[in-house]
């Protein structure tokens, strides 16, 4: 099990299983909403659950084809990721506590990263999102 909380401790959630994938996202929302890029943890959507502070998780919809949900925590701005548990969930991996036990491999959506910001290292990179082969 892999446990996450936001910076004030209100929200709490915990992964059970393996997370499919480790990512750094450079997309325009990453870059607004928690600074140039966030790591992104990904898995099947029944393994997150919200232990704690269900009603303290506000949600912004980017009205855009694109509908994940940006979720942050109310009392401390903590950028959380999709927390809905649809097929996928979709984390931010800088609000774990625990070890995930993987290594990011791929950068996502480097179109729209900034100029200024060099990725130094051989990681994978895609211009857009990255889906994998079924
Ligand atoms: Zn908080
Ligand atoms: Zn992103």
């Amino acid at each position: 099990m892999i446990k996450g909380s936001c910076l004030c401790g209100k929200v709490q959630f915990q992964i059970t299983g393996e997370p499919h994938s480790l990512s750094y996202c450079h997309c325009s929302r990453c870059r607004k909403a928690a600074g140039v890029f966030s790591a992104v943890l990904i898995g099947k959507g029944d393994d997150l659950s919200i232990t704690e502070g269900h009603d303290d998780i506000a949600k912004f919809v980017p009205d855009s084809e694109w509908k994940l949900e940006r979720c942050f925590c109310k009392n401390c701005g903590t950028s959380l990721g999709d927390m809905a548990t649809g097929d996928i969930y979709v984390v931010a991996a800088s609000a774990l506590d625990d070890e995930p036990k993987i290594r990011p491999t791929l950068h996502i959506h480097t179109a729209s990263k900034p100029d200024w910001y060099d990725i130094v290292d051989d990681l994978k990179k895609f211009e857009g999102d990255y889906l994998p082969e079924k």
